[in-house]
């Protein structure tokens, strides 16, 4: 495991770092066992009946919240449903930058919601994987806050027509080829690595 998340009393989840190569998928794995444990506190949860399925069937967060999406998810989603890039960017989601410049999807209650909860688990958007409603270390929750803008930031200029091949997500199809030290702000990656010592194989990164 090169990324690992831990539950430090007074803190919350934080984040340990175990290899210069860990992945966005790395992240996303440390931390699945927080979103699955009922002992670890959600401070929005509701608690539909049945309590259990992805979120304990909770889904408070898609019918309070915007779910924004990356191009990477935008990509798994559209492989998800056997449709083009386009073809699910046109009908599923939505782009207003007059509000805010982000793709999200555009109606997610009925997108995203079936009887029993989550609908796309399995595929489901790196936004949901990574933003569990607990408190984090201020750490983590700086790389959270930097994977998804920048995962999101590739969608905008994907849609937009302008990939900036400089963001690491351009080009990716999936989370285990999206390095987290190319991902991350300079100083964010050299607070997260020096936790363990990493020695990282380039210094000079450049970031949005
Ligand atoms: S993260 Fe969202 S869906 Fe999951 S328990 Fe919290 S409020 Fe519910
Ligand atoms: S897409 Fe699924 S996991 Fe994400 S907020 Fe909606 S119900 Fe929850």
């Amino acid at each position: 495991m090169k990324v690992t998340v831990v539950q430090r009393a007074g803190i919350g989840l934080d984040i340990e770092c175990l290899s210069p190569d860990a992945t966005v998928q790395d992240l996303i794995d440390g931390l699945q066992w927080a979103a699955d444990s009922a002992d670890v506190v959600k401070e929005f949860r509701h608690w539909p009946r049945p309590s259990e399925g992805p979120c304990f069937g909770c889904t408070y967060c898609c019918r309070r919240f915007n779910i924004f999406l990356t191009i990477v998810d935008a990509k798994l989603l559209a492989a998800h449903h056997e449709v083009s890039l386009g073809e699910f960017l046109a009908y599923a989601t939505t782009f207003e930058p007059w509000k805010v410049d982000r793709v999200r999807i555009a109606d997610p209650q009925n997108y995203c919601l079936g009887e029993r909860g989550c609908n796309i688990y399995a595929v489901r958007p790196l936004i949901c994987r990574l933003y569990i409603c607990t408190p984090y270390s201020p750490l983590l929750r700086q790389v959270i806050a930097e994977v998804n803008g920048r995962g999101n930031r590739a969608l905008v200029d994907y849609r937009e027509g302008h990939e900036d091949g400089a963001n690491p997500f351009s080009g990716k199809t999936d989370y285990t080829q999206v390095l987290l030290r190319e991902v991350l702000d300079a100083i964010t990656w050299e607070n997260l690595s020096t936790r363990h010592s990493l020695s990282t194989p380039s210094s000079t990164q450049s970031k949005e």
